[in-house]
């Protein structure tokens, strides 16, 4: 995991001393001695992260962040500041501009290679999502890059995590002009609060009179609920170790006391932003996955899906000593459906077997569409007799009952065949027990149809 650094300075020399520094931690280091060389180099993905000097001539850094934040195919890579003035107004500036964070020349090396290996952890899980993600976009799911861009990171929720009185009496009512915030003085109660909460945002302070803010920064990275929740920790001045700890253990960001109320607002904004972008990012992920696994006519999983699993079920069934019964189904003349009323009916028809199907077998059955109007339903632990019974209660719902088509105006008959076979022993290759399912469905369609039979072992 060697990430890319791009350091940004028009003085020579302050460029050479960070690449030796990042150097010799094992990070691959490119230079820029200009904003437009800058603005390249990000332009062909060739780096992770930015170093920016703020004071450039020609284009500043504020100028060259603004530009990298407001292009979709830049605004992801992570940018520091690097800032020979540490006041506040600077650091707010930057921070509007869409800086992700702040280094204060000189430069601490503790505190550089810190903030460089947290931001390479973001930066190596936002890739893999938005690599995920751009499978998903060829089957039509909109690019997450450019709500990114026009995301305020206002109206978030956000946790204050807070004991002192005179802190969050002052603080609460700055985050509350742009956002929902609740304040928890209880620390041992955060947890669960922020559990419960569905929260865009925790802010901890790290001087918790009685308890150590820190243990909740991790409580919180290692719990389902919050493990996404990005992390701003509240930190005394003269705590630097603490604050070093906390970065390693994944506090996403940090102020110091006395808190300017502008900072708090604007590394508020970039967390929340950040937050509601990966967000997006792992739903999109989320949903290609289901695209990926399931038959979108009907509902049901497919047949990759299928053929993957079916070796599992069958291993599973094998080790516990348990049988597996597996049905072939398909449509009897699902053709002549589709060229007396059309291909519409004919999906309709298809829709309607597959609601039937899920009717008829339990959770534990898989089903799945195998192919065009053939269907496999895998059922653990069922032997032939029983296999047979639930296919028998199938084949009746589906002739017993008329199907509706062209949106309820007609109903037609619809029959199915039904091929039925097991796991005869430990260890079988699964493509033998559906060879069997499908040569007692070929049996079925030439026996006349409408009816289910079973592989002699
Ligand atoms: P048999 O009783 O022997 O199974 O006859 P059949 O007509 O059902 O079988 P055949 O395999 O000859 O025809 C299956 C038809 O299913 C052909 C194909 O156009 C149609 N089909 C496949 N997928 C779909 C689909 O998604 N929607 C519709 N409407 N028809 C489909
Ligand atoms: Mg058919
Ligand atoms: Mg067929």
């Amino acid at each position: 995991m060697s990430a890319r650094i791009l350091v940004v300075d028009d003085i020579p020399a302050n460029a050479k001393l960070l690449e030796a520094r990042l150097s010799a931690e094992y990070f691959d280091v490119l230079t820029a001695s200009n904003g437009a060389q800058a603005l390249e180099i990000c332009s062909r993905a060739a780096c992770d992260i930015v170093l920016l000097d703020v004071m450039m001539p020609d284009m500043d850094g504020f100028e060259v962040c603004r530009r990298l934040k407001s292009n979709p195919a830049t605004h992801f890579i992570p940018v520091v500041m690097v800032t020979a003035l540490d006041s506040p107004s600077d650091r707010v500036r930057g921070l509007e501009a869409g800086a992700d964070d702040f280094l204060t020349k000189p430069v601490s090396d503790v505190v550089l290679i810190a903030r460089v290996r947290s931001l390479t952890r973001v930066k190596m899980m936002t890739d893999e999502l938005r690599m995920r993600a751009l499978t998903s976009m060829e089957i039509g799911v909109q690019a997450p890059e450019r709500e990114a861009v026009a995301e305020t990171g206002k109206g978030g929720r956000i946790l204050l995590v807070d004991d002192r009185p005179s802190s969050y009496e002052r603080l609460a009512p700055v985050l509350a002009a742009e956002h929902a915030v609740d304040v928890e003085p209880n620390p041992s109660e955060a947890l669960f609060h922020a559990a419960d909460g569905n929260y865009d945002l925790l802010i901890v302070s790290l001087g918790l009179e009685e308890f150590d803010g820190l243990r909740l920064c991790s409580q919180a990275r290692s719990l389902e609920r919050t493990r996404h929740v990005p992390i701003l920790a509240i930190a005394d001045a003269d705590n630097n170790a603490r604050l070093l700890r906390g970065l390693e253990i994944g506090v996403n960001d940090y102020l110091l006391r006395p808190v300017d109320k502008n900072e708090l607002l604007a590394r508020a904004r970039t967390q929340i932003r950040r937050r509601r972008y990966t967000d997006h990012l792992r739903d999109n992920v989320q949903n290609s996955i289901e695209m990926a696994i399931t038959d979108g006519l009907t509902g049901l999983h497919n047949r990759r899906y299928m053929e993957t699993h079916l070796a599992t079920l069958a291993e599973q069934a094998g080790v516990r000593g348990k049988p597996l019964a597996l049905m072939m189904l398909d449509i009897d003349f699902f053709k002549a459906i589709n060229d007396s009323y059309g291909h519409d009916a004919g999906d309709d028809v298809l829709r309607e077997f597959a609601v039937r199907i899920r009717k008829s077998i339990r959770g534990i059955d898989l089903a799945c569409r195998y192919g065009g109007e053939e269907f496999v339903v895998v059922m653990p632990e069922t032997d032939l007799a029983v296999a047979g019974m639930v296919a028998e209660r199938l084949r009746r719902a589906i002739a017993g009952e008329l199907f509706a088509i062209e949106k309820g105006a007609k109903r037609i008959e619809v029959t199915i065949s039904i091929g039925l076979s097991t796991l005869e022993k430990k260890g079988e290759p699964i493509a033998d027990v559906l060879k069997r399912a499908d040569v007692a469905l070929y049996r079925a369609k030439h026996d006349g149809r409408n009816r289910v039979v079973a592989t002699a072992a």
